[in-house]
């Protein structure tokens, strides 16, 4: 009877203790700031600690970078995880950019999108192709084969092929663009490409004759 008295005694401290070090811990989380506004050093969406290399966005909310690149992957019209500011410009600057990811969105132009359209590439889509090329991280001088037998080629010529006459128009805008002459010159009996090259001064000097 009496050592059971003292078994439990023993439990109780045991107890006890248990609940300080558990008290203990949580005090220190919160020391280090737990959540939100009131805790500003910690992630508002995996409630970690931030690290200098955090990102800040117009609102003044701090996330890990890869944290937030998660959550404006998930939002059509990205906002902030903490005040519903709109957060798009944060977003677009630290999304992950892959020029390639064009070829995605580029497909058979208005002329000809009838005809069947190579889905596993993904879905054609103007808007979201245009945005890209307007992206200041895009190389416009990419290069793919696209799983096609005669190589590796440039976007123009891809486009070219799609007859995708208003991104085409938008591509040789861009003041970076560096033609390759050989494809160029594969594509100069094509009236509304050399109208094209043009009308945007994009015409290779050493094709200038062929294509007056
Ligand atoms: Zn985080
Ligand atoms: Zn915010």
């Amino acid at each position: 009877m009496k050592q059971t008295r003292s078994n439990n005694r023993i439990q109780k401290n045991r107890i006890k203790a248990k609940q300080n070090r558990t008290r203990k811990g949580r005090n220190r989380i919160t020391k280090g700031g737990a959540t939100t506004p009131e805790h500003p050093h910690v992630c508002p969406i995996c409630l970690e600690n931030l690290t200098p290399e955090s990102v800040r966005t117009k609102c003044k909310h701090e996330f890990h970078e890869k944290c937030l690149i998660g959550w404006c992957k998930t939002q059509e019209e990205p906002n902030c995880p903490v005040c519903r500011s709109d957060i798009k410009t944060t977003c677009t600057e630290i999304m992950p950019f892959d020029s390639l990811d064009i070829f995605r969105y580029v497909g058979p132009g208005k002329g000809v999108r009838s005809q069947s359209w190579n889905s596993t590439r993904g879905e054609y889509n103007y808007e979201k192709a245009m945005e890209m090329i307007h992206n200041p991280k895009f190389d416009v001088n990419i290069r793919t084969d696209l799983g096609d037998a005669r190589g590796e080629h440039s976007l123009f010529f891809w486009l070219v092929e799609n007859q995708d006459k208003e991104l085409l128009a938008e591509l040789l805008s861009h003041k970076d663009l560096a033609l390759d002459t050989n494809e160029v010159a594969e594509h100069s009996g094509k009236k509304w490409v050399v109208d094209l090259l043009k009308q945007h001064k994009k015409v290779p000097k050493s094709l200038k004759k062929l294509m007056m």
